[in-house]
């Protein structure tokens, strides 16, 4: 589980220098928080330097079986998160520590964030209390507000393989078409189970046409792309920052940025067509 990408940061927890607020994106959600529970278990564990997290000390097993009353793992049943929870959240961010070194605050699917509870969480990260680490776990960096970004470290996960990101899904009924879906969704389980929703297909057929309208610069083409409702353009639009980051994450920096915009807008209940036109006519240029 100790991936290479995780040693820099226990490395840095061993130390005591770990960043107050941290961004896991990519990969799958399943190994975000594997990973930021690993984290917890590093800052909490009573053994010596050179073996922690040791697994074996009350504090490491506390944290795997969910029980640390200093660590803990938010995740919101709803389609969006609230600024309830977070002042929730934050009423235990600002509480002493119960017995653990450090708390750790772990929110799963942080694009989901509405605008006033991202600006609470901002408010948190201006003024972060001591031995506190806060980790915005969420699969695509560019749903997260960027003043909130631009506080934190980001920690990118690559996507898992196709045989570790079968094991997460399980819940799925077998005449998916699952290594289609994993190709589409870059690896997160999250999404491809949103693809399988609305049907491997359309979700490509539209893809493609949206972008090779944009290619060819036609308006035209893309009139008949734009009727569409919430959760299928969002679907829609993550897929398309997959496709452009597999192709170079480099040369479509700008475009995954407007995507990043375009998302985000509408999550925070901008039109889907009005979402899609503007960013058609910002990739235009
Ligand atoms: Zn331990």
């Amino acid at each position: 589980m100790a991936n290479a990408f995780i040693k820099p940061l226990e490395k840095a927890a061993q130390a005591g220098r770990l960043p107050h607020l941290l961004i896991f994106h990519g990969g799958s959600g399943v190994e975000r928080t594997k990973t930021a529970l690993r984290l917890a278990q590093v800052l909490n564990c009573t053994a010596g330097a050179g073996d922690r997290p040791c697994q074996e000390c009350v504090a490491c097993r506390k944290v795997l079986s969910g029980n640390h009353p200093d660590v803990s793992v938010l995740k919101s049943a709803k389609a969006s998160i609230g600024i309830e929870a977070i002042l929730h959240w934050q009423e235990k961010i600002y509480r002493k520590h119960y017995e653990g070194m450090y708390k750790v605050f772990s929110l799963e699917e942080a694009e989901r964030l509405t605008l006033p509870a991202a600006n609470a969480l901002l408010k948190v990260a201006e003024e972060p209390p001591e031995r506190t680490v806060i980790i915005l776990s969420a699969q695509n960096i560019e749903g997260i507000l960027p003043t909130l970004r631009s506080r934190s470290q980001a920690i990118y996960f690559p996507p898992p393989s196709y045989e570790v990101w079968l094991t997460h899904l399980e819940t799925l009924s077998s005449n998916a078409l699952p290594e289609e879906a994993f190709r589409l969704s870059g690896g997160s389980a999250e999404l491809a189970e949103k693809i399988l929703g609305l049907g491997v297909s359309p979700v490509q057929t539209w893809v493609e046409n949206y972008w090779a309208a944009l290619e060819q610069r036609d308006f035209s083409q893309l009139f008949p792309l734009f009727p569409v409702e919430k959760v299928e353009a969002l679907v829609f639009l993550e897929v398309l920052a997959v496709k452009l980051r597999n192709e170079d994450p480099k040369t479509h920096a700008v475009a995954l940025l407007k995507i990043g915009k375009a998302i985000e807008n509408i999550e925070h209940n901008a039109t889907p067509r009005l979402a899609l036109e503007v960013l058609a006519v910002q990739l235009f240029r």
